[in-house]
């Protein structure tokens, strides 16, 4: 598991910091490649957190994540949820650069870059955070599942520095889910749904528990 508590070198920066040390990065290859770099979007803190993979060709044209076709399919998850990405969700990537090809980030990017990410988890502070796709289940939970095993499962993180714990859930990533033509029950499309169902219940109860205070 990320140690979500490690002091980075970034341990003192607030967000418009951090964010302006990262638009200036050039602490891997992928800085040679890129166009420029995804930071992340959605209010600071934010209860609900994603963190994909990594830039594509649009995210690294436009400097937002998730708003290629993948990421089209996401807001619309999200939004069959009645969540609104820009209100309710900070999103990220485990490496801010695209990789040239959309190839997946080699482990000495996704080094490199986990200072970045850690810093935002902190200052973020979801309540709930989803991890979408392989190379972020393996950066952040660790161990060797695959998504289809755990998809659906909530898993405990205690971070030191929250009140709560941080509850994770793995979900398939969307560019597999365009790649799935099937809507039909079991289907991955239909399990992505009662996963950010469940999401969703989770964060309202959550909420509506911290109102009620
Ligand atoms: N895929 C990802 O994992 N992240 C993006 O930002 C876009 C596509």
């Amino acid at each position: 598991m990320l140690d979500f508590s490690l002091n980075t070198e970034f341990l003192e920066m607030d967000y418009p910091e951090l964010k302006s040390t990262c638009l200036g990065c050039q602490r891997c290859g992928l800085a040679k490649t890129r166009t420029q770099v995804v930071v992340g979007a959605g209010p600071v803190p934010c209860d609900l957190m994603v963190v994909g993979e990594g830039p594509g060709e649009q995210e690294d044209l436009n400097g937002i994540p998730f708003i290629g076709k993948a990421g089209q399919l996401l807001t619309k998850i999200f939004e069959s949820v009645e969540l609104d990405r820009e209100r309710d969700i900070y999103i990220t990537n485990i490496v801010k650069c695209r990789p040239p090809g959309n190839r997946d980030p080699l482990p000495e990017e996704i080094d490199a870059c986990k200072p970045y990410l850690i810093r935002q988890i902190q200052l973020v502070k979801p309540k709930i955070l989803l991890v979408v796709g392989a190379p972020s289940l393996r950066t952040i939970v660790g161990g060797e599942s695959t998504i289809s095993k755990v998809r659906g499962t909530w898993i405990h993180a205690k971070v030191p520095y929250m009140d709560e714990p941080l509850y994770i859930m793995p979900l398939f990533h969307p560019s597999y889910l365009l790649r799935q033509s099937s809507r039909e029950k079991g289907s991955p499309k239909w399990l992505t749904w009662q996963d950010m169902k469940e999401v969703k219940a989770a964060l309202d109860f959550y909420q509506s528990s911290i109102s009620a205070q």
